[in-house]
């Protein structure tokens, strides 16, 4: 397989044209802010690709001519008209903390940041359905959420410093996810508010099918500035981590335990030299030499069965604390994507990928253990797909460089697992590896100039 290079893209503008927007958009009403030094461009520039070996040096270099920040609708509509009527590209950012490079602009342009519209608009008391701009950050939402009972669905584990329209356009599902299953079912996002990039842009509202065109599409096809999601009914969660000698004994737990009607919102399986080299919270014992961890979020009424089923299955209780009484660190954030930050803190050089394991996950396991040995760690997160308990990976890897990276993936879609390849620059290839041509069709409707974060949408072959 070759290593990845970068798709055909547009010049980036000309820096007078550049200068002719700015000073269109300074004279603008409304008090946009303007970044145009080198520092504010790079840092709104940048993502956390640097996980990746493959997409570190390929985006190096690739900043924004211009920075703005938005605050208002209206102010995202001036910039919108401003870049469609200049032909400049546009690139959108919520928090920055996507993993693909999704929101580096690969064809220099305007990066918009959007973490200014942090307006929550609507919590219905009955159906406890939320409205809010997209710039509100996830932590802040389940705080405007609590008084009224309920919480977000689901959550990335960066969810102290995401953004709602991050998430919905750059994520996927995180915890709530072995509840919920992921932001594409249908049910979880609701309603989209949409501005177009076009000399006039339209602000409209797309429900339903239309809405799930711009779901994890990366900002290509157009600008969400509000988004209604469906949330859930509060639960006081409770931490629990258990310790297992035997992997494959942990492993049966985290297939079976979601199947049980004990309810959970997270569960992360790792194995021992990860759960060594994890920080854990203040009073959590560290794992015992060799022995593999299992961390919960579990509801209060499966606390008086859990710890004696589990240790029917070999499982010793080894630590639990409300989450709500977390000093520091929760649990939350030693899971998903998390776990990958921490260990690559400690062991520079290493990175991961992120698999949807076959069923029976076992054959694929001892398979890459054989060929790979200690190069493979493996990190497991219960989740549900299309109604369905299924486990999801995020093995660390000490692979460096594309060819030793493809041939893994190679090896496991070869043995069953489905591959959303961190490793790759578009929607597709870090998804299904398939054209969504509702994807397209909406990006031909909102984005007809093709502006909005050139590069990203394989399946995108210029205005008709
Ligand atoms: P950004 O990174 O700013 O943007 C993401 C994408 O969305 C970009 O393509 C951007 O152009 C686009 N975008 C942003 N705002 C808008 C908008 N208003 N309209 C249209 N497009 C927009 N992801 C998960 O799904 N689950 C996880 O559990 C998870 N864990 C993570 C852990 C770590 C340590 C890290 C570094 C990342 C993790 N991620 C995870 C990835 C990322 O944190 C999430 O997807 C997060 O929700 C992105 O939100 P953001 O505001 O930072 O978006």
């Amino acid at each position: 397989m070759p290593a990845l290079a970068l798709p055909p893209l547009p010049q980036p503008p000309a820096e007078a044209t550049i200068a002719a927007l700015a000073a269109e958009l300074e004279a603008a009403e409304g008090g946009l802010v303007l970044h145009r030094s080198l520092e504010e461009r790079t840092r709104l520039s940048r993502d956390f690709h640097d996980y990746s070996p493959v997409l570190t040096p390929l985006l190096a270099g690739r900043i924004a001519q211009l920075a703005v920040s938005a605050a208002t609708v209206e102010q995202v509509m001036a910039v919108a008209a401003a870049c469609a009527r200049h032909g400049v590209p546009l690139t959108l950012r919520g928090a920055g903390t996507g993993n693909y490079g999704q929101c580096v602009p690969l064809a220099g342009g305007v990066v918009l940041d959007l973490s200014g519209l942090n307006r929550v608009r609507r919590i219905d008391p009955s159906s406890g359905v939320l409205e809010a701009e997209a710039g509100c950050r996830l932590a802040d939402l389940d705080g405007a959420l609590a008084p009224q009972g309920r919480a977000l669905r689901m959550a990335p584990s960066t969810w102290r410093s995401a953004t709602l329209g991050g998430f919905i356009a750059g994520g996927s599902g995180g915890i709530g996810s072995v509840r919920w299953g992921f932001l594409r079912d249908p049910g979880n996002l609701l309603a989209l508010e949409v501005v177009t990039v076009e000399p006039q842009p339209r602000l409209l509202r797309l429900a339903g099918a239309a809405a799930q065109a711009l779901n994890h599409a990366y900002g290509t096809n157009g600008i969400l500035t509000a988004v209604t999601v469906a949330t859930a009914p509060a639960v006081d969660w409770q931490q629990v981590v258990v310790d297992f000698p035997d992997w494959w004994a942990a492993l049966e737990v985290a297939r079976s335990l979601p199947a049980t009607a004990m309810e959970l919102d997270d569960l992360t399986l790792l194995e021992a030299p990860l759960a060594a080299g994890l920080p854990w919270s203040q009073g959590c014992p560290p794992p015992a030499a060799g022995h593999h961890r299992l961390l919960l979020l579990a509801a209060p009424d499966a606390l008086p069965l859990l710890p004696a089923w589990l240790a029917e299955r070999g499982g010793t209780l080894r630590w639990q604390q409300p989450q709500g009484s977390s000093r520091g660190g929760t649990l939350r954030e030693l899971t998903w994507n998390h776990t990958t930050l921490h260990w690559r803190g400690r062991h520079g050089g290493w990175t991961y990928l992120q698999l949807m394991l076959p069923v029976p996950e076992r054959p694929l396991m001892e398979a890459v253990a054989e060929r790979w040995g200690a190069r493979v760690l493996w990190h497991l997160e219960g989740v549900r797909q299309g109604g369905v308990a299924r486990l999801s990976a995020l093995p660390v890897v000490q692979l460096g460089d594309a060819a030793a990276l493809n041939e893994l993936i190679a090896f496991c879609r070869d043995h069953g697992a489905g591959v959303a390849d961190p490793h790759e620059l578009t929607v597709e290839e870090g998804g299904s590896g398939l054209v969504d041509p509702e994807q397209v069709a909406a990006k031909a409707a909102h984005d007809p100039a093709g502006l909005l974060n050139p590069g990203k949408l394989r399946g995108w072959v210029g205005p008709a």
